[in-house]
């Protein structure tokens, strides 16, 4: 058997070596490393895939959500909603801003933001929702923008890791995950279901005014050369990076399926086990990515579970250990513990199994089995 891996980067190159050797040995020879046709191309290929009218690349999926935040003309003193259950990028940029992060819970079938409590707590100072389509799976967008056009708010979603995700709107049309909002961000950090070969990100947004503005922000707020309007960053996507994303694009859908195929075998095997509870996927729905194939365990010792598979030399991940309202750099004296009782269990009960594009049949049957071992023994 192959060595299990969180993720396996090295059998997806495989495949697509020439085209990403070639293409590299030309952006080489071309000299065009920042803003070269290949970044142009590749923005123009991810709006077709996406169904988007504006794609504008960045550095990574932090910077996306920060001049996300700054397109929309956010300011200190706002509220921003957002998920108490996801990776710190997306906290960490409101406070930066000096906007003020409220989180909130999240549902415990789906790991995504909670509706009521977004309600609960919007205040006439809330000027945005983040909704993070956490593990890739689709956050419940229609209620969140009606939610937001009731309360004349901006929705920025953090598709980090829902790349590909479909939603299914409640007229029965799908839009891609990212393209709902009136923005959306993603990332291309290398483990990431389109990743580059370093750091990279997006924005996405269908509104002509807010691309614009996004696009002055990206490179030190000019929208003429030398001519500096607004504050801006430096925050731009190179060509080698794009050249990699361009040849791993047509395959997305493709290695989406295959993790989705990972996940379904995952899922039957443990259908007979009461005290794992798989993730939820609606019928026929592709409304999941699985950034992370993520249980939920009860009446189990997780972390005694992750060391048996260590053991067994199969990688796992927890995420995430703790929620971040507990974190000490996002502590707030307004927060409630009663009012997180879903994060706070799901932090003690969360394991994320290896998930990648390359598992085989062999490798899935010997996790499950080292995860079932230790269940009942
Ligand atoms: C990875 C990730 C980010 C940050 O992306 P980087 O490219 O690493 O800056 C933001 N939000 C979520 C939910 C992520 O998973």
């Amino acid at each position: 058997m192959r060595k299990i891996q969180m993720v396996d980067l090295q059998g997806q190159f495989e495949e697509i070596k020439d085209q990403v050797n070639d293409g590299l040995q030309k952006v080489i020879e071309s000299a065009a490393f920042i803003n070269g046709p290949e970044v142009h191309a590749f923005q123009k290929e991810l709006e077709e895939y996406l169904g988007v009218k504006h794609v504008i690349p960045c550095a990574n999926g932090t910077d996306a959500l920060q001049i996300a935040m700054m397109g929309l003309g956010l300011k200190p003193g706002d509220e921003v909603i957002t998920a108490d259950f996801t990776f710190a990028a997306t906290v960490e940029v409101i406070a930066l801003l000096g906007l003020t992060p409220v989180l909130v819970d999240v549902n415990p079938y789906n790991f995504n933001i909670d509706i009521d409590a977004v309600e609960r707590a919007i205040t006439p100072k809330t000027k945005a929702i983040v909704p993070v389509h956490l593990f890739g799976q689709t956050a419940a967008m229609d209620e969140i923008m009606a939610l937001a056009r009731k309360h004349d708010l901006y929705v920025i979603e953090d598709n980090a890791q829902g790349i590909g995700s479909n939603y299914l709107h409640s007229n029965g049309t799908k839009s891609k995950t990212g393209t709902i909002g009136n923005v959306g961000t993603t990332s291309f950090f290398p483990s990431k279901n389109l990743g580059c070969y370093g750091d990279g990100g997006a924005i996405f947004t269908n509104d002509d005014d807010l691309a614009h503005i996004i696009r002055g922000i990206v490179n030190h707020g000019m929208y003429e050369r030398y001519h500096h309007d607004v504050v801006g960053v430096n925050s731009r996507l190179d060509s080698m990076q794009a050249t990699v994303l361009r040849a791993k694009l047509p395959h997305l859908d493709t290695y989406n399926n295959a993790r989705r195929a990972a996940a379904r075998k995952y899922t039957q095997a443990f259908a007979a086990e009461e005290k794992i509870i798989t993730p939820l996927v609606c019928d026929n729905c592709d409304c999941h990515v699985f950034h992370q194939y993520t249980l939920v365990l009860k009446d189990v010792d997780r972390d005694g579970l992750v060391k048996h598979l260590q053991s067994k030399d199969i990688p796992c991940g927890v995420y995430y250990p703790i929620p971040l309202h507990k974190q000490k750099a996002y502590q707030d004296d307004r927060y409630n513990e009663a009012d997180f009782p879903v994060t706070n269990q799901l932090v003690k009960e969360c394991i994320s199994l290896p998930m990648h594009t390359e598992l085989d049949d062999e490798q899935i049957a010997y996790i499950t089995d080292a995860v079932k071992e230790f269940i009942h023994r």
